[in-house]
C-alpha cells in the first residue's frame, strides 16, 4: 500500500462508515476502516459471525445486498485496510493534529495489540445507542433495551424471553419485534408512546414528500404485515409504566398516555411477560467527536456543513452522530463525508447528496412523531432507580436539588452519584438533564454546544497494562 497517498481513517463500520470508506478509497485515498465489533455492518447489518454463518441471513435484513457490495468492495481494494475488533479508546490533539489510540483484539482480552494512528483526515461514523427512559422496576432482570434484545436476536439468534413486551417510541420498535419473532419469541404487544395526533402530525403532513422515501415506507409496511400475520397488536399512545416480579420480570403495567406522555389515570392494566424491551429513541455516541472538539448542536448532534465537515479542520462526521435519520441517511452522508475527506469532487456523489436531503426529511418526521415528551416524568415514583449503575433514585435526585438548590447536571451528579458509575452516564445522562431541566449541554451551557454529559476522555475502560505499553513517540504505527 502506498504511503504517499492521503491517509483517511474512518471510525465505525456501520452504513455510514462503510460508505465513507468506499467513497474515500474511490476518491484516491489510502483508507483505514476501524470498528470495535468483530464484524462489519454496524447496528443495521448486525449478523452472525463468519465462523457461524446463517443459512438465510438476508431474511433479517433490508438491503443485505448493499452490505455485501460495500464490504466486498472494501475487502478487495488494496488501498483499504479493514481492522475489526479495533476499539478506538481515546482521541488526542497533539499540536492541533489528530491521534487515535486503538486496541485491537477481543474486548476484555489481555495483551491486545496497540495501534496509534495519526491520519491526514478522520471520518467519525460512530453511530448511536438506544435510549431507555426509566420506570419503576426497570432494573429487574428481564428488562432489556430494545437494541440489546435486537443485538442478541440478530447477532446470536437468541430470544430474550418467551413472552416479550416491546415498548417505547419510534419505528425502531418494529424491526425489534420482527427480530424477536424470528427467534421464536411470542411478542405480546408493541406499545408506541406517540399518540395518534403526534403520529398524524409527523407522518401525514406533506405526504407527497414521502414518495422520495418509498424504500423506507416499504420496509415499514413489511414489518406491519409481519406483526399482523403473527397477530401482534401495535398500540399507539401507550407505555410500559412499571415492571413487576420477584427477582425477574413476571408482568408489566401498561397505561394509556396523553399527548405529553403523562399516564392517564385509571387506564393501567397488567400484562404477563417474562421480558420487556424498551427504547425511546437514540443517543449519539459522541465521545470521539467531543474529544476532537467538534461543535455540537443544541439537540446534541455533531454539527456538519454540506460536505459533512465538522467545525474541526480535518474531521468529518456521518450517520447517526449527526442526526437520527436511519440507514439511508447514513449511507448517503457517509458517501459525501468519505469523498470530501479524501479531497475528492463532491459532484461525483451527486446522487448521495440528493438522497441525503430526502433522508433528512424522514428524520424530521421521526422526531415530530416520536420525539420524547416531558410528561413521562409522571410515571416515576420516588423509589424509581434513575441511575442503574449507582442505584440513585428519583427521590434522591429531587432531595439533592432541594438541599443544594442546584439544577446543574454536574453538581447533581457529584452530589447524588447519578451518572458516575461504570457506564459514565451513557444510560442516564440525558434523563438526568431532563429531570433537572438543565440546558442540553449541561453544566449551565445555554448554547448546548459544550460536551456536558458526553465528555468521556476514555471511551471505554482500558487496562493499566495497555496504557503502559503505549509507544512513547508520536510516530504513527501500521497500518
Ligand atoms: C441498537 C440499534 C439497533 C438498530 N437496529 C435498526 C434496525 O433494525 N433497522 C433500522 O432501520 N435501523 C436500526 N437502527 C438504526 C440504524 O442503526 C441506523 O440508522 C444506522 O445503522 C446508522 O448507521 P451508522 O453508520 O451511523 O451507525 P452504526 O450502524 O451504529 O455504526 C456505528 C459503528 O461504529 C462503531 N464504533 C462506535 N464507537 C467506536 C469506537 N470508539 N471505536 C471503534 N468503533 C466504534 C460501532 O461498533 C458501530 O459498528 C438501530 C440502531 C441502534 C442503536
Amino acid at each position: 500500500m502506498s504511503k504517499g497517498l492521503r491517509h483517511v481513517v474512518v471510525v465505525g463500520a456501520g452504513p455510514a462508515g462503510l460508505a465513507a470508506a468506499r467513497a474515500a478509497a474511490e476518491a484516491g485515498a489510502r483508507v483505514t476502516l476501524l470498528d470495535a465489533a468483530d464484524g462489519l455492518g454496524g447496528q443495521y447489518w448486525r449478523h452472525l459471525p463468519a465462523a457461524r454463518p446463517a443459512g438465510r441471513e438476508h431474511v433479517l435484513h433490508h438491503r443485505w445486498s448493499t452490505f455485501g457490495e460495500l464490504s466486498g468492495a472494501l475487502r478487495a481494494n488494496p488501498a483499504v485496510t479493514v481492522v475489526e475488533s479495533a476499539q478506538v479508546w481515546s482521541l488526542e490533539r497533539p499540536d492541533g493534529g489528530i491521534r487515535l489510540n486503538v486496541l485491537v483484539g477481543e474486548p476484555d482480552a489481555v495483551g491486545r495489540a496497540v495501534l496509534v494512528l495519526e491520519p491526514d483526515a478522520l471520518v467519525l461514523a460512530t453511530g448511536a445507542h438506544d435510549r431507555t427512559l426509566p420506570f419503576p422496576g426497570w432494573q429487574l432482570p428481564g428488562v432489556y433495551s430494545a437494541g440489546a434484545a435486537q443485538a442478541l436476536a440478530k447477532g446470536e439468534r437468541v430470544a430474550v424471553g418467551r413472552r416479550v413486551v416491546v415498548a417505547g417510541a419510534g419505528p425502531f420498535l418494529l424491526p425489534v419485534a420482527s427480530a424477536l419473532l424470528w427467534t421464536g419469541a411470542t411478542v405480546v404487544g408493541v406499545h408506541e408512546a406517540a399518540g395518534p395526533g403526534a403520529l398524524a402530525r409527523g407522518w401525514l403532513s406533506r405526504p407527497w414528500e414521502l414518495a422520495g422515501a418509498a424504500g423506507k415506507a416499504g420496509e415499514l409496511a413489511g414489518y406491519v404485515g409481519e406483526l399482523a400475520r403473527h397477530r401482534v397488536p401495535w398500540r399507539p399512545g401507550e407505555a410500559v409504566v412499571a415492571a413487576h416480579g420477584d427477582g425477574q420480570v413476571e408482568a408489566v403495567t401498561i397505561a394509556r398516555l396523553d399527548e405529553r406522555w403523562a399516564p392517564v389515570a385509571g387506564t393501567e392494566r397488567q400484562v404477563e411477560a417474562d421480558a420487556v424491551c424498551v427504547s425511546h429513541g437514540f443517543t449519539p455516541r459522541l465521545e470521539l467527536a467531543v474529544a476532537a472538539g467538534c461543535a455540537l448542536s443544541p439537540s446534541r448532534f455533531v454539527v456538519v456543513d454540506d460536505a459533512q465537515a465538522t467545525s474541526v479542520p480535518g474531521v468529518w462526521a456521518a450517520g447517526e452522530i449527526t442526526g437520527i435519520g436511519g440507514a439511508d441517511a447514513a449511507l448517503a452522508e457517509g458517501a459525501v463525508a468519505g469523498t470530501a475527506a479524501a479531497g475528492g469532487d463532491l459532484g461525483v456523489v451527486r446522487v448521495a447528496v440528493r438522497a441525503r436531503a430526502r433522508a433528512r426529511g424522514f428524520a424530521a418526521r421521526i422526531e415530530a412523531a416520536h420525539g420524547v415528551r416531558g410528561g413521562w416524568v409522571r410515571w416515576l415514583r420516588d423509589d424509581t432507580v434513575v441511575c442503574r449503575c449507582e442505584e440513585t433514585t428519583y427521590g434522591r435526585v429531587r432531595e439533592v436539588v432541594e438541599l443544594t438548590g442546584s439544577h446543574e447536571t454536574r453538581s447533581v451528579k457529584l452530589t447524588s452519584r447519578a451518572g458516575l458509575g461504570p457506564c459514565q452516564a451513557r444510560m442516564c445522562g440525558r434523563t438526568l438533564q431532563e429531570l433537572l431541566g438543565d440546558a442540553p449541554g449541561g453544566d449551565s451551557d445555554a448554547g448546548g454546544t459544550a460536551p456536558g454529559v458526553d465528555r468521556r476522555p476514555l471511551v471505554v475502560p482500558v487496562r493499566l497494562g495497555d496504557l503502559a505499553s503505549l509507544p512513547s513517540t508520536s510516530a504513527s504505527t501500521s497500518p
